[in-house]
Formats: C-alpha cells, sequence, structure tokens
C-alpha cells in the first residue's frame, strides 16, 4: 500500500486536502537555512502566521482603550472567552455550554478534582495509569493528600504487563471493576504522553459509571490529534492545554469540559472566584456566588487575554481544517511513518529500536515512541544535525510526532532517508 520514494509521498501530499495548511504556520530554521523537519508538535506546536496580528489586535484595543476594551473594541476583554468556547467545544465534541477557557492545564486538573474527586466513607479512592505524566501524578497526590489519605493506599496504578509497554483495556476495566466499591475517581490520560497509547475513553468512562465512580480526563495529547467525543461518550470532566497539538504557543491557556449534566447544576461544587460570577451581576460586586451556567461558572480570574487571542487564532485554523479531516489524515501519516521506519530498521543494521506505541490506529494518535538500544542517543543526534526536531525521552526513547496541520508525507520519506544515512560510530 505504502511505498518509499519520494515520488509516492509526493502523490500522497499532493492529494491531501490539508496539504495547504503548511502554508499557515512559521517553521524553525535549521543551520543550513532550510525549515527543519519539525516532529514535535506533540510537546510545542508551531506558531501560526495569524497569532501575531491576534496579539497586535489586542495590544492596539489596550492602548487605544485601557480599561474601557473590557466593554469597547474588537472583541470586549470582559467576556473574551466566549470568543473561544465554539471552536473550542468543536475540537473535543462537546456542547458549548460544557466548555469554557481558562487558567492552564495543572491548575485546571486540581479545580476540576475539587468539584469531581469527593472521598466519602469506604469511597475514596483514583484510579490511574502507571507512569503517568509527572504533573498528573503530583496533582493526584496532593489531592489524596489534602483529603487525608495516603498515596500508596488511596492510588491504584494501572501497569502494563509484564514484557509489555503499553497498559491493555481489558486489565484497566478489570481493574476498576475489582474495586468496585473503593473508586470515587477514575482518571486517566487520553493519549499517554510517552508511549502515544490512546486510552478507550468511552468504555473507560462506562466502566467507571458502572460502579458509582466519576470519570475524568487529562487530554493535554488529545486536544487536536484525536477527535474525542466527549459529551456524546459521557466523560465527565476532561482539561487540555493548547500548545501541544492546538499549537497556540508556550504555556498557554487551558480548556476545560464539563459534562451538561453536572456544569448546568448550580449546586455542583466548584471552588469560585470573580469571572465565573453571573455575568450581568459580575460588577454588582455582591456577597454569594451565584455561578454563570455551564463550565463557564469555573472560570475564577479575569481572562489572560493576550494568551487567549493567540489561542482563539489557532482556534480558527482548526475549525477550518476540520478535527475529523485532521484526524483522517493523521491515521494515513502515522501509518505512513510506521512503514517508513520498518523499512529503515529492515535496510540499516545500525539502526535498531522497537515501536512500542500501539500498532492499532484506533489506539494511538499522531505520535509513534522508539524505544532505542543503547545507541539511540547516536541516532537521534545524528537526526538532530540534519535538522530534524524530535524528542528525546531518558533513557532512551525517541518521540515523533507528524502532526497532520503541518507535516507532509514526504516529511516523513525525508526523515527516513536520513535514518537511511546513520552509521554507528
Ligand atoms: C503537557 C502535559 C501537562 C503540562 O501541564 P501544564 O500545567 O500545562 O504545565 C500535564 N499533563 C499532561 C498529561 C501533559 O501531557
Amino acid at each position: 500500500m505504502f511505498i518509499n520514494s519520494v515520488e509516492f509521498a509526493r502523490e500522497k501530499d499532493y492529494k491531501d486536502e490539508l496539504m495547504s495548511f503548511k502554508e499557515e504556520f512559521l517553521f524553525p530554521q535549521h543551520t543550513d537555512g532550510n525549515p527543519v523537519l519539525y516532529f514535535c508538535g506533540n510537546s510545542l506546536g508551531l506558531q501560526p502566521k495569524s497569532a501575531e496580528n491576534a496579539l497586535k489586535n489586542e495590544l492596539e484595543d489596550w492602548s487605544k482603550w485601557g480599561v474601557e476594551g473590557h466593554f469597547q473594541g474588537k472583541k470586549p476583554w470582559f467576556h473574551y472567552h466566549k470568543f473561544l468556547t465554539d471552536y473550542a467545544a468543536e475540537v473535543v465534541g462537546a456542547n458549548p455550554i460544557e466548555v469554557v477557557v481558562m487558567n492552564q492545564l495543572t491548575v485546571n486538573l486540581h479545580l476540576l478534582m475539587a468539584s469531581f474527586y469527593q472521598p466519602k466513607g469506604n469511597r475514596y479512592k483514583i484510579i490511574m495509569e502507571a507512569g503517568a505524566f509527572p504533573s498528573d501524578m503530583y496533582a493526584v497526590e496532593s489531592q489524596v493528600n489534602f483529603h487525608g489519605y495516603d498515596y500508596d493506599d488511596a492510588v491504584i496504578e494501572v501497569k502494563p504487563r509484564d514484557g509489555e509497554h503499553c497498559i491493555r483495556t481489558e486489565d484497566i476495566l478489570k481493574l476498576i471493576e475489582s474495586h468496585r466499591d473503593e473508586i470515587a475517581l477514575v482518571f486517566f490520560s487520553g493519549v499517554q504522553y510517552y508511549t502515544g497509547q490512546l486510552f478507550d475513553i468511552k468504555l473507560i468512562t462506562e466502566a467507571a459509571h458502572k460502579i458509582g465512580a466519576i470519570a475524568g480526563f487529562d487530554l493535554a495529547h488529545a486536544a487536536g490529534n484525536i477527535n474525542v467525543k466527549l459529551h456524546d461518550w459521557n466523560v465527565d470532566f476532561a482539561a487540555w492545554c493548547s500548545y501541544k497539538y492546538l499549537n497556540s504557543g508556550p504555556g498557554n491557556v487551558s480548556g476545560i469540559f464539563i459534562h451538561e449534566k453536572h456544569c448546568t447544576n448550580p449546586e455542583t461544587f466548584r471552588l469560585a472566584g470573580w469571572w465565573g460570577y453571573k455575568e450581568d451581576k459580575r460588577f454588582l460586586m455582591e456577597r454569594g456566588y451565584i455561578p454563570e451556567p455551564g463550565a463557564a461558572g469555573w472560570q475564577m480570574s479575569n481572562a489572560p487575554v493576550f494568551g487567549m487571542a493567540v489561542h482563539l487564532s489557532s482556534l480558527e485554523i482548526f475549525h477550518n481544517a476540520g478535527i475529523d479531516n485532521l484526524r483522517a489524515k493523521s491515521i494515513d501519516l502515522t501509518n505512513y511513518l510506521e512503514f517508513i521506519l520498518n523499512d529503515v530498521i529492515e535496510k540499516n543494521n545500525d539502526i535498531s529500536f522497537q515501536i512500542i506505541t500501539p500498532g492499532n490506529s484506533d489506539e494511538r494518535g499522531a505520535q509513534l515512541s522508539l524505544l532505542t538500544d543503547k545507541n539511540g542517543k547516536q541516532l537521534f543526534d545524528h537526526l538532530t544535525n540534519k535538522g530534524v526536531i524530535a524528542d528525546w525521552r531518558e533513557s532512551n526513547v525517541i518521540r515523533i510526532a507528524p502532526t497532520p496541520m503541518y507535516n507532509s508525507f514526504e516529511d516523513v520519506y525525508r526523515l527516513g532517508q536520513m535514518m537511511l544515512e546513520f552509521k554507528l560510530k
């Protein structure tokens, strides 16, 4: 089906309806003056060309209006989040009422756990994946401590089986079932940052609900990568960052999802601040918290408009490309990368690695993780010198993410050629 040739790759690109989106992004330059081969959109996405003007517009409104920019100007800051909500909801398969953009990811995880990790009696445990992203581990650890529990007792980690790298769905479901009276919260990433495994969000949510637990997800590596359907899958809550696949710049704002059944209920507990207060009464500055309906009622602080302006400019591109189109291309492109990598291993005896990301497209997004042997760093450095930006994770994993928004089949082909040139020192 695939061929390792430049003609084949160019033919694929020629037929790719999303190919023109590459033109909307700025690529770093390699020392030879050419654009780098950028395969790091899972870590920090590239800058949309439109970001600069988006930022300038807000600076302009600030200079022109001062404080009155909250109500004047092109996009009044008073309810700035509303300019982003529909697009953000589209990316994660949510109803707009269920989504708001605010704060940053780990902060939001804490706020969501304040609402949805409510241990009672025997039901106080959290099930999560072993080897989760460190921030998630620390967030969960401090949450259980905050409620007076010990990590080792209150957190159940699901591990891969011996000799395996990914976690089997059946093992997750079985473990949830076997602790049916103790679990308060089932908390997983959408796509595992290290292995690239896409968890079965729908099945895990169902299993959690079946035992009376809440299901929450960290979609840092899933948002803008996978076409998730948070509302239809009945997920209770989720949060994600905007700077990985969503291309909104370093450390930028996060999005949250709270299912309609929870977020439209003013009784759902939340830690409150003035920006989530009922909007038409927000500036009356009265005592007694009345939330804005929906996820917007979880906002705390007034909107960081500069970051949100950049995020909006990127979300507009996602809206134009369409998350389903992106996912369809992503599956094809990642399959091509897998094909090229396997071809390279066969042809170049100096290279050895194992792809630990699942082989099935339904269980992965736009990332393949290569578990290398002791010479992996040499290979990685070779690629870096050739102008490839990928990602090295200690102790010996190379992560490569061909993102459908701005990577091409020819990019993947060229990566393969560079690997073929590699010689062990
Ligand atoms: C990238 C990432 C984070 C980063 O959290 P910030 O609060 O944005 O610094 C957290 N969790 C996961 C799973 C991630 O992949």
